[in-house]
């Protein structure tokens, strides 16, 4: 029987929603995985069955990111976090400069641990802004001699969102899309890595997604520890050592759903049918409600905005909360309030947002 009608509106920053169906399909074979008597985090990760799930993951990612084929797919783990210390400790030595573009607080922790390594310097910066935009690309310049360029392509935090990529000008460019990875098709071969932690988009967390070019793998530094070590991984399949193998499983069923979906085309436009239901809640409120980012750079995922009056927001936040709405809170660091609209999460809940907050308005303006 279907739970639909007992699913919250759920609009968590991560983690974030997962689609019903997967849940559902994940819950009938959690016991007895393709009768094989056990669940699937129950079985070796060496054996037949799990390799061909994992496989098959692989391969869904590369298909429907249209990943070329001089690119490894990693499964990692310890989050994006931990790629933000893995990446310099491969690709930046000492003396070496890598370029970072700061586009908020995932962007600041990522440039925090590079200094560990080498010589990260900020090339741009929104900060002064409050990152309510992206830096344009005039205000981009990377030095050709630079490691590797760094940017987060989707801030979580303050809602902003590249739409378009910087030319680096040969400069391996490396992308933190922990919060926006397959919300739409993008050109994979403009990067050199991407990376992502699965538990926004993806699936559950416990897993990282890497995506690289073998060659921009193949100049990491060596003198690193063996498990720290891309082409550890590389080598070994992601299977040097044991995976969260849940996590692997459903990420692949979410990359299934997608794909039955009609792939990250269908995806986009449904993701821009959903935010421009609450952007235009926003935007037609006379100023009732304001939004944080910029026009030019909203954010599809996460859509942040302020109530007029701080203490009408308080209000809007506790009623909401009482009508079944889950995660409206901003983030601690700017308050307000944020609405995650990621790929799971259902037109119809986006519609219910936008009905609250036409109601609370009527109500209260
Ligand atoms: C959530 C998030 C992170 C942190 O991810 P972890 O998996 O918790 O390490 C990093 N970057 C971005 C853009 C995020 O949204």
């Amino acid at each position: 029987m279907s739970q639909s009608n007992q699913r919250a509106y759920n609009f968590n920053a991560g983690p974030s929603a997962l689609p019903l169906e997967v849940l559902e399909k994940a819950q009938q074979e959690l016991v007895n995985f393709q009768g094989s008597g056990m669940s699937i985090m129950e079985m070796s990760h060496r054996s037949a069955t799990f390799e061909e799930v994992h496989n098959e993951a692989i391969s869904r990612l590369r298909k429907l990111f249209a990943i070329p084929n001089d690119y490894e797919v990693l499964f990692l783990q310890g989050g994006a976090s931990l790629q933000f210390t893995m990446i310099p400790m491969n690709f930046l030595q000492a003396g070496k400069k890598a370029s970072f573009i700061m586009t908020g607080v995932w962007s600041e922790k990522a440039f925090k641990e590079a200094k560990l390594f080498g010589e990260p310097i900020q090339i741009a910066s929104s900060k002064e802004n409050k990152y309510r935009n992206i830096p344009s690309s005039e205000e981009i310049h990377i030095d050709s001699n630079d490691a590797y360029a760094h940017l987060t392509s989707n801030n979580t935090i303050y809602g902003t969102q590249w739409h378009e990529f910087p030319n680096t000008g040969g400069v391996p460019l490396i992308a933190d899309m922990s919060s926006d990875i397959m919300s739409k098709p993008i050109d994979v071969s403009k990067f050199d890595m991407i990376y992502a932690g699965a538990q926004k988009n993806l699936g559950p967390s416990g897993v990282t997604v890497v995506i690289a070019r073998k060659d921009f793998l193949a100049m990491a530094n060596t003198e690193i520890p063996t498990i720290l070590k891309y082409s550890t991984h590389a080598e070994s399949n992601s299977l040097y050592n044991t995976p969260p193998t849940f996590g692997i499983y459903m990420l692949g069923e979410v990359l299934k759903w997608i794909e039955e979906k009609g792939g990250l085309t269908v995806i986009a436009k449904q993701n821009e049918e959903k935010a421009k239901l609450i952007y235009d809640a926003i935007d037609n409120s006379n100023g009732f409600y304001t939004g944080h980012a910029s026009k030019e750079s909203r954010s599809l995922m996460n859509i942040t905005f302020r109530v007029a009056d701080e203490e009408l927001e308080k209000q809007f936040l506790s009623e909401a909360k009482e009508a079944g709405f889950i995660g409206l809170n901003g983030h601690r660091s700017v308050g307000g309030c944020r609405a995650s609209t990621y790929n799971a999460v259902p037109l119809e809940t986006c519609e219910a947002l936008r009905d609250f907050m036409l109601a609370f308005q009527t109500k209260h303006q």
